[in-house]
């Protein structure tokens, strides 16, 4: 795996987030309100930036667009009024995905909408990653995720670093194109993952 020097991976970071930021209006957070009003999501925020978020990663490479937001919104695969759980981020076919927050693997699975993905957990929070290139193997040693093309393999309930290579945006699942579907949740409930890149990105900007 080539590795990224710091400094240009930081600055990456802060061109994809301000994208992001622009592309993210008020409506979208109306939205959240109605979807979940049982998050305190201001005082959940203010808690848990102040030490850990600073140090969070991007999930993608190479990031494009923005191109669904958490919440209601029409299917685009046949059109009916679904709950959209996480955040769509298009980045080219075989971009890495980075891990948003240190933690430990809680789940691989390649049989799903969500597709080849993995779920890791950290602290009261998870985090989960669909679509990804590969599959999962079963074996008497363990549950496998491999990604060979990308020189992939994780362990179910191996620890992973902050921004360490989790895999790489394919085409797994349900699916119009390639992007990374982004779950967050907190105590079980999902959060929207929109609100905590705003929150990174204040935070990184300002230290
Ligand atoms: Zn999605």
């Amino acid at each position: 795996m080539t590795h990224i020097p710091a400094i240009r991976w930081n600055r990456l970071l802060t061109i994809a987030i301000a994208t992001i930021l622009l592309s993210l209006g008020s409506n979208h957070l109306q939205n959240l309100r109605g979807v979940a009003s049982h998050v305190p999501e201001k005082a959940l925020l203010a808690q848990e930036v102040s030490t850990i978020w600073e140090k969070g990663s991007f999930p993608v490479e190479n990031f494009q667009s923005y191109t669904s937001p958490f919440g209601y919104r029409a299917s685009p695969i046949d059109g009916r009024r679904q709950f959209h759980n996480g955040l769509d981020l298009a980045a080219p076919r075989g971009s890495y995905i980075r891990n948003w927050w240190g933690g430990r693997i809680t789940k691989l699975s390649d049989n799903t909408a969500c597709g080849t993905s993995v779920t890791i957990e950290s602290g009261s929070w998870s985090h989960s990653y669909c679509h990804m290139e590969g599959h999962v193997e079963h074996h008497s040693s363990g549950v496998y995720l491999i990604d060979r093309d990308g020189g992939i393999q994780l362990t179910l309930g191996q620890d992973i670093s902050v921004g360490a290579r989790i895999g790489r945006v394919g085409m797994t699942g349900r699916t119009t194109g390639p992007h990374l579907h982004w779950v967050l949740k907190h105590n079980g409930n999902y959060v929207d993952p929109g609100l905590v890149l705003k929150e990174m990105f204040k935070r990184q900007t300002a230290s």
